[in-house]
């Protein structure tokens, strides 16, 4: 290998992973443009606990959870059961603390934002450097990415808070192991509400559309009768997948800033981990074989192009399709599958999990599929053409 430093922009949960492995075998610098490592906290923490094993990691949890139960405002639902406490809300900024200790000797300079990156070079305010490999994990934002692979994300915007409430509406959570998710067009149009239990009467609530989030994430608290504590959140990457991950020999992108997400849910804590290994090991195998860190970006690159990348567009455009349609087909979806338990393996695996639920009640599927159909004939050209363009790009 002809090199021994890497520059990672971003310390979130990509680069800091990132940072952990290959500080067993170089120099390792990051940028982070806040002051505070893992603050502000942007995200609801929930995750597969099989996939923290995979990674080999022990972040600390606020909570685990059995059930996720889907539902309408009007109380038709169906229940997902994983059938032992599978996942996991992490404590986000104690994920970032967790891996930043378990990291070896890295250099972190906090509040110093990178503003340009580019032949070898990196600037930020205070200073010029060069860099001999670069990887951007800069998140959602993916100003640094686009330089360099140009793609266009699809977005939707998220707002959150902690909250306590003592309701007894049939909304709420029917047990501390219970995620409630409000899948109702006239709460979030293109997107969905949760309600997450973190303890006695406390709840993370929130909400993610891409239209007046914030005015829903008041509605949303009104309904279930919660207060409004400091509230958190951001953009959330559901979908879109760059044609690559690698650009001029010494410069890659992972995570949220790659399109490392589960674009169903907008998930992207393991899936920016997963991408922080598959670089990783791509760099080990190069050491190993004495191959240049070019080869090694060549290798995750195609490791990106052959596992995710169509994947990901997959799941994007199914994402779209359901997250576009109007009330009718989604409430009678639910009304069709109302009250069926279905049992399931994987948090990170949704088609899975969708096709367990037509599994249970094959009779429904028929019904589910033409309602969704005949919706998809009345929708606007416009937003056929944009699914068409989202499959297609
Ligand atoms: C409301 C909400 C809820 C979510 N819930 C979940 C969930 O339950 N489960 C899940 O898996 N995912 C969830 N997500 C998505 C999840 O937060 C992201 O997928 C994940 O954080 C991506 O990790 P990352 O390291 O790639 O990027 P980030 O966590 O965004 O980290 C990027 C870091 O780079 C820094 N940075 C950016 N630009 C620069 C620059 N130019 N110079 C220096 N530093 C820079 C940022 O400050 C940030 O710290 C949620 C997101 C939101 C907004």
């Amino acid at each position: 290998m002809n090199i021994s430093n890497v520059t990672i922009i971003g310390a979130g949960p990509s680069g800091l992973y990132l940072a952990r492995e290959l500080s067993k075998v170089m120099n390792v610098k990051i940028f982070e443009e806040d002051r505070v490592l893992g603050m502000p906290p942007h995200c609801t923490g929930l995750v597969n606990l099989d996939s923290l094993k995979v990674l080999g990691i022990t972040p600390p949890i606020i909570n685990t959870y059995r059930y996720v139960r889907i539902t309408d405002l009007e109380g038709n639902d169906i229940t997902f059961d994983f059938r032992r406490r599978a996942i996991a809300m992490v404590d986000r900024p104690g994920l970032e603390h967790y891996l930043i200790d378990e990291a070896g000797s890295v250099t972190l300079n906090l509040g110093e934002r990178v503003m340009d990156l580019g032949n070898g070079v990196l600037t930020t305010r205070s200073r010029q450097e060069t860099y001999e490999l670069a990887i951007i994990a800069e998140g959602s934002s993916a100003v640094l990415a686009k330089k360099f692979i140009p793609w266009q994300p699809n977005y939707v915007y998220g707002v959150q808070t902690d909250t306590k409430t003592y309701t007894t509406s049939n909304l709420m959570p029917r047990g501390d192991d219970e995620i409630v998710v409000i899948f109702d067009r006239r709460l979030s149009s293109h997107y969905f509400a949760w309600i997450v239990p973190k303890d006695y009467y406390e709840f993370r609530v929130g909400i993610a559309d891409d239209l007046n989030t914030w005015v829903k994430f008041t509605e949303l608290l009104k309904i279930i009768e919660a207060e409004r504590y400091k509230p958190f959140g951001g953009r959330i990457v559901i979908g879109g997948a760059p044609e690559r991950v690698t650009a001029m020999g010494n410069v890659a992108v992972i995570g949220d800033a790659a399109g490392f997400v589960k674009p169903m849910t907008g998930g992207g804590i393991i899936m920016g981990m997963l991408s922080a290994k598959l670089l990783s090991e791509s760099i080990y195998g190069a050491i190993k074989e004495g191959l240049s860190i070019n080869d090694a970006l060549q290798m995750y690159d195609m490791a990106y192009r052959k596992f995710i990348k169509n994947r990901v567009k997959a799941l994007s455009a199914a994402s779209y399709v359901l997250h576009m349609l109007i009330n009718n087909s989604l409430s009678n979806a639910l009304k069709l599958m109302s009250k069926v338990d279905v049992e399931v393996y994987d948090y990170d695996d949704h088609v899975n999990a969708i096709m367990r639920a037509f599994v249970k009640r094959p009779s429904v599927f028929a019904r589910v599929m033409y309602s969704i159909m005949s919706e998809l004939s009345f929708i606007e050209p416009r937003r056929i053409s944009e699914l068409i363009k989202n499959v297609f790009r």
